[in-house]
């Protein structure tokens, strides 16, 4: 559906008021892409809500007349999760984006889900806390709980899965419910705040939030360290997260995308497979030992180098080049477009895994940068092409597909923290079996009509 009826564009204007209800092209072409190669197919109108109220009223309207919805965060996905495939109407939750309240005497935060991941820790960090789930980019609330969305310290805070407590949602038809509860646990019944995070906005909208939020760490140091090849630099991951060392950022980079950092940010690595880490203290000694400790066992799995500071500067330097990884690849790929692997292992596998990913890239002669959240099993290869050229492509597509079925059979996934949008449907009956019919009966019984952000996951 790309042009709405009189009727819709009259009760669209009417509820929220011309400034915030647009059919215009720019509007409409801003909202049909992420940052993927997936094409939409134009929605009709954007419409900027700005209560539970307005949400509620929209989504009982469109089901009421059979128009397709689809929720939009700030569009950062990589796999087309927020892209409309059927056109309709594409909900901005944007303008919802006021920080509630932050308890920190209870560590939460209360949100709307259009806050910036950065602004929420800009407020919190206020109080000496923050909101652990960190991907790249500064997403919003809403679209991270949507994608359960992680990012390099996962391996110590977890997923956004577990950093969320209570949810308000507007069902497809318009009903508003709330879920869970504002304490640490509960064994109440069905986990409904978890069957919505990781939704992609197929089951409804996320209107507001309770977040569990943590300490910021006194002392942070980051290190890095050099192996000789990716298999030994694979290997110590397991054996620094079997350590109890606990550290917060345990991240894999290959030559290729460090020698691409260093020419644009100017770090002055080694061009080796290098293992980006971060630990936690209390004090210098105590972070000092851990540095120690973390490197002897790095050089008894052959580390050759080993190099760790605790100055803010430096830190900051390493952390945003490895955040911004994707925008280098780009930048010296012009034209050229990527399709990113997600997959994810079980930790004793992240060897194996990351040897395999680097051959078949190598096997098909393609441009590919394996890299990824080590510490959590998941593994990136960002895979570079022109999407113009249908041989060259399917390439890359074959590469991606050699790679998942190769994490599924190894117990893993084919996403760590992408989700599935319109990119990864095809492996969801591979990966799932059974599961995955369980999982469309779902669907059905919020969304019988299959109109809530339509295509994606199924
Ligand atoms: C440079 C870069 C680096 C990245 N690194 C990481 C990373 O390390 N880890 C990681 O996990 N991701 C990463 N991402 C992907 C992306 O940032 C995350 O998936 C993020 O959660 C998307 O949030 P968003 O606000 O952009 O949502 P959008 O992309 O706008 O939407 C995401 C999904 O949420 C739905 N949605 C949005 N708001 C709501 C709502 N209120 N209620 C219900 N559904 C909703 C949309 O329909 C869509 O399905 C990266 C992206 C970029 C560009």
């Amino acid at each position: 559906m790309n042009e709405l009826l009189a009727q819709h564009t009259a009760f669209f204007k009417e509820l929220v008021g011309s400034e915030r209800f647009s059919t215009g092209t720019s509007h409409r072409e801003l909202h049909v892409r992420d940052i993927s190669a997936h094409h939409g197919s134009l929605p009709a109108g954007v419409i900027f809500p700005v209560t539970t109220d307005e949400v509620a009223k929209i989504l009982a309207f469109c089901y009421g007349n059979d128009i397709p919805m689809t929720p939009w965060g700030a569009g950062t996905s990589t796999e087309g999760n927020p892209v409309p495939v059927c056109g309709g109407l594409v909900i901005d939750l944007t303008l919802m984006n006021r920080v509630i309240a932050i308890r920190p005497a209870d560590l939460q935060a209360d949100v709307e889900p259009g806050v910036l991941r950065k602004e929420l820790n800009r407020q919190a960090g206020q109080f000496g806390l923050f909101f652990p789930p960190d991907p790249g980019a500064d997403a919003t609330i809403g679209g991270m709980i949507a994608n359960n969305a992680s990012g390099v310290q996962t391996v110590k805070y977890g997923a956004t899965r577990d950093n969320v407590l209570r949810l308000v949602a507007v069902l497809p038809h318009g009903e508003v419910i709330h879920t869970g509860c504002k304490a640490p646990k509960s064994s109440s019944g069905y986990d409904l705040t978890r069957l919505f995070i990781g939704s992609e906005g197929t089951l409804g909208i996320v209107t507001e939030i309770t977040v569990k939020l943590s300490g910021i760490p006194a002392l942070r140091m980051a290190a890095t360290i050099q192996f000789p090849d990716l298999a030994s630099a694979s290997q110590a991951v397991g054996i620094l997260i079997g350590s109890g060392l606990g550290p917060a950022a345990l991240e894999l980079l290959p030559p290729g995308l460090i020698c691409l950092m260093n020419r644009e940010k100017g770090l002055g690595l080694a061009e080796v497979p290098t293992l980006f880490c971060e630990f936690h203290g209390s004090s210098d000694p105590v972070i000092e030992e851990t540095a120690a400790l973390a490197r002897e066992l790095c050089e008894e799995c052959g580390a050759v180098g080993f190099r760790h500071a605790s100055d803010e500067a430096g830190r900051t330097a390493l952390w945003r080049a490895r955040h911004e990884a994707w925008e280098t690849i780009h930048r010296a790929h012009p034209g050229l477009e990527s399709l990113i692997v997600d997959a994810a292992v079980p930790i004793s596998a992240y060897p194996e895994m990351v040897v395999f990913a680097q051959s078949a890239v190598d096997r098909a002669g393609v441009i590919g940068y394996v890299f990824g959240h080590a510490g959590d099993g998941n593994l990136h290869v960002v895979l570079v092409g022109d999407i113009r050229d249908e041989s060259a492509w399917a390439k890359l597509e074959a590469v991606n597909h050699a790679i998942v079925e190769e994490a599924i059979r190894k117990d893993g996934t084919c996403t760590g923290e992408h989700g599935i949008g319109i990119g990864k449907r095809k492996f969801m009956p591979l990966e799932h079996g059974a599961s995955y019919e369980w999982m469309r009966r779902i669907k059905t019984l919020f969304d019988p009509k299959g109109l809530m952000n339509p295509g994606k996951i199924f």
